[in-house]
């Protein structure tokens, strides 16, 4: 796969900064804002930054950009912290802060000060609206813009100082209030906040702003390549600014991709917080979610996820990722390493009239029939067993090959079996499939000189576990509507269902993480919060079945 992509667009851009000599070395981040989970999106861009990391023998940092107090908290520290680790994105010894950068950000702020780059401005936020103009008009000067550098000091001092209330003074850079792009016209730095922050206390009331911090935390780091989503495009030229003004001898470049989205799934933190806070979901990592931690509890692999984004590609113009593809991913990874089981997620009873009562035997099953390192199995078999309710039909169509009366199929693993007739309950519903066995057509055995269209999967009864399912659909799907007209989200009523299902004894040893094919009904993951010794709690991964098609190169 790695051989036959051609380069993207970073890597040619930074082939050439390497081959003109603008960097002898690639030194890239992950500057996440500890203000949430990360989810599927944020993977493109781990992968993406740790990969240009290793494909040019460079380094990687995971940088916190926790330069705004309000919002975080030292929970979603640990939670990046692992996701990114889960990933196989090594950041080694380079942990870093932007908070533990805020005297070297003062430090340049007074510097900007010093040079007539920067004042201090006695706005409002809406005066500074006012002023700043818009898409077609120019803005115009604040009128605190040439204050003397000497007032400037002091007043930037007493902000430091505390003697402003939260939003009487800002730092404002000094560049053009004409230019056409309105980030340059006169951009706050830094901003006054009595507020505590998680790292820093309260020694700080005053936190410099993204645009101005980013850059400096990137030149701190001595990063080369500062790769960032497309919507800071037009904030490049304030980034460029910064590092120029603010002095540092190998300034880092900026490069913009486009983010990953996921068709019909929800993505954006504001959407994940209000379900986690409503309740409405088991935590950031349910498994209906689509953030890192819940793919990892639903069962999904860093392969898989690695895979998935290499697939979705890299570049410049906006798209979407389907679902599916996702699933494609999973599916690949899965279907030959991990093994095969029966469990019964709907399930009926299945008597074996002629086969001789109380008698047990075990039957052996391949663990993978595509992967034979998996090895073989052995299965218990008796006279009641338990297959799925829609295996067996009173009245069938035609095509219908499973079991209905008078017809023979073979029990996966074990014997041909052929129906003989049914009871009801008082419901009328199916209670009791009766059968007889051909001890001849043991599976494995010789030929039985017959063929049967049906196979069909089914547990011991006397032996089965009794083991909680959790089957999933998507809890919103962003195509039907976010929102409904009250204003309240669109969920899917299905988005969970729990089953008990009676499993083979072998999965009821199940470990956190492990991941089966429960035959013909997809890959599953025992949970690992709510699973416990011998009573495993399985996640439906995915489906086995697939419409997806691996798309030709680049047309995702
Ligand atoms: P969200 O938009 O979900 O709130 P964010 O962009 O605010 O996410 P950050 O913590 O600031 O979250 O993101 C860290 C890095 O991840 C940034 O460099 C950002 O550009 C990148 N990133 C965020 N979302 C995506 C995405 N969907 N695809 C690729 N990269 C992303
Ligand atoms: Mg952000």
């Amino acid at each position: 796969m790695e051989t036959e992509r051609s380069r993207h667009f970073i890597e040619q851009a930074i082939d050439n900064d390497l081959a003109e000599g603008v960097y002898d070395h690639v030194h890239t981040r992950f500057p996440p804002e500890p203000n949430g989970y990360l989810h599927i999106g944020h993977a493109k861009s781990i992968l993406l930054n740790y990969g240009m990391a290793k494909e040019y023998g460079g380094k990687f940092n995971l940088r916190f950009d926790d330069t705004n107090p309000t919002k975080e908290k030292s929970e979603f520290v640990e939670s990046i912290k692992e996701d990114v680790a889960w990933l196989g994105a090594d950041w080694e010894d380079r942990l870093f802060f932007a908070s533990d950068y805020f005297d070297e950000m003062y430090e340049v702020a007074v510097r900007l000060i010093k040079n007539g780059k920067a004042y201090v401005s006695d706005l409002s936020a809406d005066e500074m609206r006012d002023y700043r103009g818009t898409l077609t008009e120019p803005g115009k000067n604040d009128p605190n813009r040439d204050r003397s550098v000497e007032e400037n000091l002091d007043l930037f001092e007493k902000m430091k100082a505390g003697v402003f209330a939260d939003g009487e003074k800002t730092l404002r850079a000094k560049i053009d209030m004409a230019s056409p792009n309105i980030n340059m016209r006169d951009p706050i730095i830094y901003r006054v906040a009595h507020m505590s922050h998680q790292n820093t206390g309260d020694k700080w009331c005053i936190y410099p702003m993204y645009d101005f911090a980013h850059p400096i935390e990137d030149a701190i780091e001595g990063i080369t390549h500062s790769l960032c989503t497309l919507e800071f495009e037009d904030h490049r030229p304030l980034y460029d600014w910064v590092v120029k003004e603010a002095g540092y001898p190998e300034p880092p470049r900026q490069i913009e991709f486009s983010k990953l989205y996921l068709t019909n799934v929800v993505t954006g933190k504001r959407y994940i917080k209000k379900l986690v806070e409503e309740g409405i979901v088991d935590g950031w990592d349910d498994p209906r979610l689509v953030s890192i931690a819940a793919l990892r509890r639903r069962g999904f692999t860093p392969e898989s996820i690695r895979k998935f984004v290499e697939l979705a590609g890299i570049s410049k113009s906006q798209s979407s990722a389907d679902y599916a593809m996702l699933e494609y991913c999973i599916r690949e990874d899965l279907k030959i390493d991990s093994p095969r089981m029966m469990a019964v997620l709907d399930p009926v009873r299945l008597v074996i009239d002629n086969y001789p009562e109380g008698q047990t035997e075990m039957l052996t099953a391949p663990n993978n029939l595509e992967n034979p390192e998996l090895g073989e199995r052995q299965i218990p078999f008796g006279r009641e067993l338990y297959i799925e309710r829609e295996d067996f039909m009173e009245d069938p169509p035609k095509k219908y090959y499973r079991l209905f009366p008078g017809n023979e199929v073979r029990l996966m693993y074990a014997y041909f079996v052929r129906c003989t007739g049914f009871e009801k309950d008082e419901n009328g519903n199916i209670a009791v499939i009766h059968c007889t066995y051909d001890p001849l057509t043991k599976s494995g055995g010789p030929d039985p000189g017959r063929k049967v269209k049906g196979t069909i999967h089914w547990v011991d009864a006397a032996s089965a576990g009794q083991a909680c399912v959790r089957l999933y659909e998507n809890i919103i799907d962003e195509e039907k509507g976010v929102y409904n007209e009250d204003g309240s989200l669109n969920l899917n009523p299905d988005s969970l269902t729990v089953r008990t299902a009676f499993v083979e004894p072998a999965l009821m040893k199940a470990k956190a993480f492990d991941r089966f094919q429960f035959v013909r009904n997809g890959f599953f993951c025992a949970d690992y919060k709510d699973s416990v010794e011998n009573a495993p709690v399985f996640n439906r991964i995915v489906t086995l079945k697939s419409s997806f098609k691996l798309p030709v190169q680049g047309s995702v």
